[in-house]
């Protein structure tokens, strides 16, 4: 019965794990392909891959999911991976479609596979943080979702990329990643899906939850969680979405400036627009233009959420009015607030219930 061929020789101890492997392999008899036997302790997590720059190479090309992984063997001693390619893309080409779909396999694979230990998302971080928050309130599950992504490309001196997928993987296998809500991890660090924001168009530490602060920290030893989040998410969420729901409503942003005469709001409001987003300035107060549309906009009925530019602080409530259909992000970004709208317009939501959601989410 010919010997199967040893693993190639990885350093570290799992080269003689694959030793074990082989011997194990050889006393079950051919063709009785297992895993070697510290596989079956060793958890198992799926890794679904989008694409972005942590997949990119200096030649413009994108290496596949299974490329990623293959090029992080100390993986071999964290998990047990399983790879699925969801996309290859550019996270700026990134829509609701992409979100949907991918919340939807999420869900599918947590559902039936109650072994798997948690799902790691590869993805571009310019709109990570809208995926992630999209997952964050639709995800129905407190097994770990982990989304990493890199600034350097797969082919840059000192990349990045694979740093942060070891790091997301055993952030995921680890038990107190549980029930924490959508993760996003790069530079070492932890951070919520709600409160992360990408900082720096460049450098490798641009993803920063600047007003909260991390959840917690990846060092060499162990995981470090020191705080957990106080609103709602995945299993207490109230925005999950059907498995049956393949579109989601439009709820543009429309920034403001100087001068404004409000006309790009009025404009989305005629385009069907089912709620709307102002990224305002400090405070979320608007120019006298973008106030006069907001209010007019609201009171045909298309409630209009006032986000803020400045990067830090609540919209406090006294800048909106329910009665009026103006309400306040709080302390979400506009990006993540439209999140949140797309889907309390999805469900029907009327003003006080948006507010709440805002609040709570
Ligand atoms: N430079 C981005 C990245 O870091 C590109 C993208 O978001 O796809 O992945």
């Amino acid at each position: 019965m010919p010997r199967p061929e040893p693993r190639r020789r990885i350093r570290g101890l799992w080269g003689s794990r694959s030793l074990v492997a082989v011997v194990a392999t050889a006393a079950l008899g051919a063709g009785a392909i297992r895993a070697p036997l510290e596989a079956q302790s060793r958890p198992r997590v799926r890794v679904i891959a989008t694409g972005g720059t942590i997949a990119g190479q200096a030649t413009g090309g994108q290496l596949t999911g299974g490329q990623l992984v293959e090029a992080v063997p100390e993986l071999d001693e964290v998990a047990i991976i399983e790879v699925e390619e969801f996309s290859r893309i550019g996270s700026s080409a990134m829509t609701p479609d992409h979100w949907l779909r991918l919340s939807r396999r999420i869900n599918e694979l947590l559902t039936d596979d109650s072994a798997l230990a948690g799902v790691i998302v590869t993805h571009g971080t310019d709109t990570m943080e809208e995926t992630a928050y999209f997952l964050h309130l639709t995800v129905d599950s407190e097994r770990p979702v982990v989304m990493v992504g890199s600034m350097r490309n797969a082919s840059a001196v000192s990349a990045d990329g694979p740093a942060n997928l070891l790091s997301g993987v055993r952030v995921a296998v680890d038990p107190q990643a549980r029930g924490r809500g959508v993760l996003v991890v790069l530079n070492d660090e932890i951070h919520s899906a709600r409160d992360v924001r990408k900082t720096d168009n460049n450098r490798v530490d641009t993803f920063v939850s600047a007003e909260w602060g991390t959840l917690g920290i990846v060092d060499a030893d162990r995981i470090v969680f020191r705080r957990s989040l106080a609103t709602r998410h995945t299993t207490d969420s109230d925005l999950r979405v059907d498995a049956s729901v393949t579109s989601l409503p439009m709820v543009p942003i429309v920034a403001d400036f100087a001068g404004n005469d409000g006309s790009v709001l009025r404009a989305w409001a005629t385009q069907g627009a089912r709620a709307v987003v102002v990224q305002a300035f400090g405070g979320g107060r608007a120019s006298p233009g973008m106030r006069r549309a907001a209010t007019d906009v609201a009171a045909e009925g298309v409630p209009v959420v006032m986000a803020s530019r400045v990067p830090e602080g609540r919209i406090l409530a006294s800048i909106g009015s329910i009665e009026d259909g103006i309400l306040v992000a709080g302390d979400l970004p506009p990006h993540k607030a439209r999140v949140l709208l797309m889907l309390a317009a999805l469900q029907g939501r009327g003003a006080a219930d948006i507010q709440r959601l805002l609040d709570t989410h």
